[in-house]
């Protein structure tokens, strides 16, 4: 690593650090992208293209369709699983068909489409906070915010780590609330997430299939529920809530996936148990280089999803924030992200709510909360890179604040 000499050397005079082990990272000579979109193999794609063009069924449940639902439900092995176009237009078509009223209890540590899906129904979001370990909906919190208005909550297996299911579906029948589950990040090795637990599926659960999730349809989403009712009442608003050519039932949408999106699903979903094998080693050697560093907590990755690698900075412990690192990070071109900041509820269009403050564990973890890469395009000399970057950050800093 000569070519690193001479910053080396001008970072020494600057610091007046001696360490000689201490080398400045070379910057990776393109972006490293926390999870780059997974290619199927590009023939087959074509050849189904070429079969789409034949059949001239571009969308409206086609060929494509039925099969990826059906994998889909293949794989996750109960429940029925209707297909929709995109996550969160799934999410909002559930919610519509539950008959909510008033208020929906929801975590404020997610990706803004989770908390919109309420407020576009007309719905008040109410906030409750989360657990300070594994992020997810705290179910005493969810008790504290129920009031005589309250129909639903609705939580997110955040990183693909489990909400506490079996508490809130004790709390859903002492309350006669619907319970909703935002699992766009759970597909993949899903259990014990999508069990036959009572109450692990909730009333319905979502799925995304959005191209930087680790299964994908470019864009795509999903319903399951073990409610063969509720599956119909999907299936209806998923098409205008048109039933037979001259039957129309009830408010819809149009949530269909087209055959092209659902061609790009069924070759994709060929691939993504090499994907999580690949993802498992890399997550292992994270596993292995960042436990035991002052101030770094692993939060998600060796959990059963592999979709986010996640940790958490103690600035205290660490030297630094996680806002320093993840700049220190992007100057060498490593793209990780602050999943999930700001918090939802430090959103202009919900901050004025009352329920928007008092979330310490949520802005704790909106403040420490770190995603790095880890996808099947990467190797494990990349994350041993990532790695001493993060050990060179920490460096910098503490030895700064001896200067
Ligand atoms: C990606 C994501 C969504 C949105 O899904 P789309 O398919 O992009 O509409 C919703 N919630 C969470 C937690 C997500 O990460």
């Amino acid at each position: 690593m000569t070519s690193s000499e001479p910053s080396s050397q001008k970072f020494s005079e600057t610091f007046g650090h001696t360490e000689r082990d201490l080398r400045v990272p070379q910057p990776f000579e393109s972006p490293l992208y926390i999870s780059p979109p997974l290619l199927p193999d590009r023939e087959e794609y074509f050849s189904s293209l070429k079969e789409i063009f034949s059949s001239r069924t571009l969308t409206n449940m086609g060929q494509f369709h039925k099969k990826l639902e059906s994998g889909i439900a293949a794989r996750i092995g109960f429940g029925h699983v209707s297909l929709w176009n995109n996550g969160t237009i799934a999410l909002i078509g559930a919610l519509s068909q539950l008959e909510l009223k008033g208020e929906v209890i929801v975590t404020p540590y997610t990706f803004p489409a989770t908390v919109h899906a309420i407020a576009l129904l007309g719905l008040t979001p109410v906030f409750a906070d989360i657990d300070p370990w594994d992020m997810t909906l705290s179910a005493a919190s969810v008790s504290d915010r129920i009031t005589r208005k309250t129909s639903g909550i609705l939580g997110t297996h955040i990183y693909g780590q489990p909400c506490d299911t079996a508490s809130l579906h004790q709390i859903g029948k002492d309350n006669s609330l619907r319970i909703i589950y935002d699992g766009a990040h759970s597909f993949g090795r899903h259990q014990p997430i999508f069990s036959d637990e009572p109450g692990a599926l909730g009333d319905v659960t979502m799925l995304s299939f959005h191209a930087t999730k680790l299964f994908h349809s470019v864009e795509g989403g999903a319903l399951i529920t073990e409610d063969l009712d509720l599956d119909k009442r999907f299936r209806l608003a998923r098409n205008f809530g048109i039933k037979a050519e001259d039957d129309v039932e009830g408010v819809g949408l149009n949530g269909k996936m087209s055959e092209l999106h659902a061609a790009m699903g069924v070759h994709v979903l060929d691939k993504i148990d090499a994907e999580i094998e690949k993802r498992a080693l890399l997550a292992d050697e994270y596993i292995s280089r960042l436990t035991g560093i002052n101030g770094i907590r692993i939060v998600a990755g060796q959990g059963p999803s592999r979709q986010y690698f996640v940790i958490r900075i103690d600035a205290k412990a660490f030297g630094s924030s996680r806002n320093e690192l993840h700049l220190s990070l992007r100057e060498m071109n490593i793209m990780s992200r602050r999943y999930f900041y700001p918090l939802c509820s430090d959103i202009d269009v919900y901050a004025h709510l009352p329920s928007a403050k008092n979330l310490p564990n949520a802005k704790q973890a909106a403040e420490e909360c770190l995603v790095l890469p880890l996808n099947g395009i990467m190797d494990s000399n990349a994350v041993g890179r990532v790695c001493e970057t993060i050990m060179w950050h920490r460096k910098k800093k503490v030895s700064q604040s001896f200067l």
